[in-house]
């Protein structure tokens, strides 16, 4: 029988929560640790991370200082220059219990690790395994987490809530057992939210089932503070298929090879946005294929790679190849379907350098957190590797001040009531959120479409209110209401950035 109270809790399985795990058994060997997870303890964004982690790794060839200057440069001028600083240069650290842990990256005959170019950077340095870089890690991390006697796994339970004690600490969490559909109360000295990103707020989406923006929503409604929430990185090349929930990724190095982007009348229309066409960055062709989707109404445009020499792209891109086999989608004869994908969240709980949110005993960690890193815009494979820097970070000063902080005492627990019957409906109004998102709130959107959707989106909640009873609690209820918090906080964010632009947005409560 697991124990539901332990000395920390982590919210998430993701390459954030288990290297935190792993890191704080380490330097407190008697703690004890439960990890709490929404579905599978494999199932993350990190598990789907292909490209790999941003490491400075040979300081002949590259150098710390260049890595610095790429990242910055991504983030448009809101980067923390001292995080920045910090992340890049302990990577080489983290890099290596990776490899303690397992990790089997792929090496060049001379044994250096195989460092491969991105987008972004001036210098091959993403290290990889494979084009699956993700699963290598989080299988590693799994096992090494599983090995530890201390740490507890506790799948398919959906964090509701963050309870605080009476003194406004939080100390544990309210849980959906998504098996037994009971409610369960978990209590800790403090807990760490590890819950990933959002991208499941978009109809169109990279992001598992799982990324529905939980942690933030969780953090918004005990008022900490967020942060740069408007700057959502799309990915411009997701294979699109009807109402997929999770999309594929078709790698930007397959336009690198020479594929082109076509309408449906067969035009390249992305040099009507800028001179360099298919090669322009992310977030230009990303836009450039909004706007002509907007203008066509129709539901997506296409990869032409039919004058690419078949036998090349087969051997560069071999899990590309097999997953459009298997879709029946031919390159020699097919276009291939694509739409821009909600791929990242820039933002997030807002974190000190430790990862401390503004709400006293809940830190943040990965994805869900605003740390300074990233900026307007994330730099390619930087962020597995902001997963492991604040892991460590944080379990380093929690480790140093562990005595500061209480045992979990009486928390506050709502009334909850389980509920099932309004699923149906639910469901629905998820829909219609997502499909407004994507029409309304990407990176193309006008200052008149964020005011449509922040109306669609009031509209879906007033329909939901008719269903209302605050403490009623079933599995699509809790994923509406984060979805919905996300989506208003999200819109509401590049509302302000319209209004306002190049500043930090930072508020409480929306
Ligand atoms: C297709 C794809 C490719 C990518 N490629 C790269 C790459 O090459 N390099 C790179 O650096 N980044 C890449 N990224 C981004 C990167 O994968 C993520 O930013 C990173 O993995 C986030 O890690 P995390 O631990 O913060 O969150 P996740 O890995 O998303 O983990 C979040 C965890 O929280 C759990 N959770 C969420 N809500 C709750 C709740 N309410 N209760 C309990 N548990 C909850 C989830 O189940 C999950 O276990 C990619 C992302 C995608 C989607």
């Amino acid at each position: 029988m697991q124990n539901k109270n332990s000395e920390i809790i982590v919210i998430g399985s993701g390459i954030a929560g288990l290297s935190f795990a792993i890191n704080i058994a380490k330097r407190i060997p008697d703690c004890t640790i439960n990890v709490i997870t929404k579905s599978e303890v494999a199932l993350s964004n990190s598990n789907f991370a292909q490209g790999g982690i941003a490491v400075v790794t040979n300081l002949v060839k590259d150098s710390y200082e260049a890595h610095i200057q790429d990242t910055l440069a991504s983030g448009g001028g809101l980067s923390k220059p001292s995080i920045v600083k910090l992340v890049v240069e302990t990577a080489y650290d983290r890099l290596k219990e990776l490899v303690e842990y397992g990790v089997e990256f792929n090496h060049t005959p001379n044994g250096e690790f195989d460092l491969a170019l991105e987008g972004g950077h001036s210098q091959h340095r993403v290290v990889h395994a494979f084009d699956n870089t993700g699963e290598h890690v989080v299988k590693s991390l799994i096992l090494k987490a599983k090995s530890i006697p201390n740490i507890q796994f506790f799948e398919n339970r959906f964090c509701i809530d963050l309870l605080k004690n009476t003194e406004g600490a939080v100390k544990g969490t309210s849980v959906l057992n998504l098996q037994t559909k009971e409610i369960e109360i978990y209590k800790a000295k403090l807990v760490i939210l590890a819950s990933g990103g959002s991208g499941q707020v978009y109809k169109h989406t990279t992001n598992p089932d799982v990324a529905t923006g939980d942690g933030v929503a969780m953090g918004m409604k005990l008022g900490a503070l967020v942060a740069n929430l408007n700057f959502i990185q799309f990915h411009p090349t997701a294979l699109y298929e009807e109402n997929k929930p999770r999309l594929d990724l078709l790698t930007e190095a397959i336009r690198g090879f020479g594929a082109y982007i076509r309408n449906k009348e067969g035009k390249r229309f992305v040099f009507d946005y800028d001179p360099r066409g298919e090669l322009a960055t992310r977030d230009i062709v990303s836009k450039a294929i909004f706007s002509e989707l907007r203008k066509s109404g129709d539901a997506c445009v296409y990869l032409d790679c039919k004058h690419l020499n078949t036998k090349d792209f087969n051997e560069k891109f071999p899990q590309t190849t097999k997953n459009l086999h298997s879709k029946n989608i031919d390159i020699t004869k097919d276009l291939i379907p694509i739409v821009p994908a909600a791929h990242y969240q820039c933002g997030g709980l807002k974190v000190d350098e430790v990862g401390q949110t503004t709400v006293k005993g809940l830190f943040a960690i990965g994805e869900c957190a605003e740390t300074g890193l990233h900026g307007v815009n994330r730099l390619a494979s930087n962020s597995l590797l902001e997963g492991l820097v604040f892991a460590h970070e944080s379990a380093e000063y929690i480790a140093k001040h562990y005595s500061d902080y209480s045992n979990a005492s009486t928390v506050e627990i709502p009334n909850y009531q389980l509920e099932e019957s309004n699923d149906a409906q639910f469901i629905k109004e998820i829909n219609q959120l997502r499909n407004t998102m994507t029409k309304f709130a990407t990176i193309s959107s006008s200052l008149e479409d964020l005011d449509t959707a922040i109306e669609a989106l009031n509209d879906i909640n007033k329909q939901v209110e008719l269903l209302n009873n605050d403490n009623q609690i079933s599995e699509q209820r809790l994923i509406f209401n984060n979805l919905l918090v996300n989506a208003l906080a999200i819109t509401k964010f590049k509302r302000l950035h319209f209004l306002n632009t190049n500043k930090n947005h930072t508020f409480e409560k929306h």
